[in-house]
């Protein structure tokens, strides 16, 4: 078993979630854990922005189990829903809301709008917590453009992803395969950035201890 201090805690409760992190995370020097490994549950999510959310998780998770820690806050965008359900995404329907009640409240939410007013977007904060409590977070942000459609598509992904058009590719983030949604959508644009900042903050360590 490796040291405390290359152990990663994924700070999410979503099994969706966890499954793209992880595999966003492959190929960095960390051994992965998850909340359940830690009695860790998770905090009631009361901050304004997705930024507080995710840096509300990272600190709750680090302190429960004093590892370094990745969390995610994210949502959905709806421009004719003036941003709604944004920092609500998760429990748009109610809390505890499952993805099929979330997905019915928006179709519905959307009734009678046309296909060219139904732009929307995934955004995703992600938060780096070092082990050290006295060191910095790394946060990073990702966007992802697309529209909404009423019909469900596609068994892939979680959430509202059955609805969530990419027009650029002509399918719902539902009809991608994992690998191919991790490249595109708003999670792997936010980890890219992560990544970079952490490699650059593994290179500056490096030249400090030479
Ligand atoms: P939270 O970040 O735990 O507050 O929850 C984010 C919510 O936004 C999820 O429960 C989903 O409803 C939605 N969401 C975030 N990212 C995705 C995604 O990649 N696909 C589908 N739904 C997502």
């Amino acid at each position: 078993m490796r040291a405390a201090a290359d152990r990663l805690l994924i700070a999410t409760g979503n099994p969706g979630k966890w499954r793209e992190l992880r595999a966003l995370l492959e190929g960095l020097p960390f051994e992965v854990a998850g909340l359940a490994e830690y009695a860790v549950a998770s905090p009631e999510e009361t901050g304004a922005t997705l930024r507080d959310n995710a840096l509300l998780k990272a600190r709750h998770a680090r302190a429960a189990s004093g590892l370094a820690v990745i969390a995610d806050d994210s949502g959905l965008e709806v421009d004719a829903l003036d941003g709604a359900p944004g920092v609500r995404s998760a429990r748009y329907a109610g809390l505890g809301a499952s993805d099929a009640q979330n997905n019915a409240r928006l179709v519905a939410a959307l009734a009678g709008v046309p296909p060219e007013r139904r732009a929307a977007r995934y955004r995703c904060v992600l938060v780096y917590l070092p082990a050290d409590p006295a060191a910095a977070p790394l946060i990073a942000e990702g966007a992802w453009e697309g529209r909404i459609v009423d019909a469900p598509r596609g068994a892939a992904g979680f959430g509202y992803d059955p609805h969530f058009l990419v027009p650029d590719l002509g399918c719902t983030a539902a009809e991608l395969d994992p690998a191919c949604k991790n490249r595109v959508s708003h999670r792997g644009v936010a980890m890219r950035v992560l990544r970079e900042r952490l490699e650059r903050l593994d290179a500056g360590a490096r030249d400090r201890r030479r």
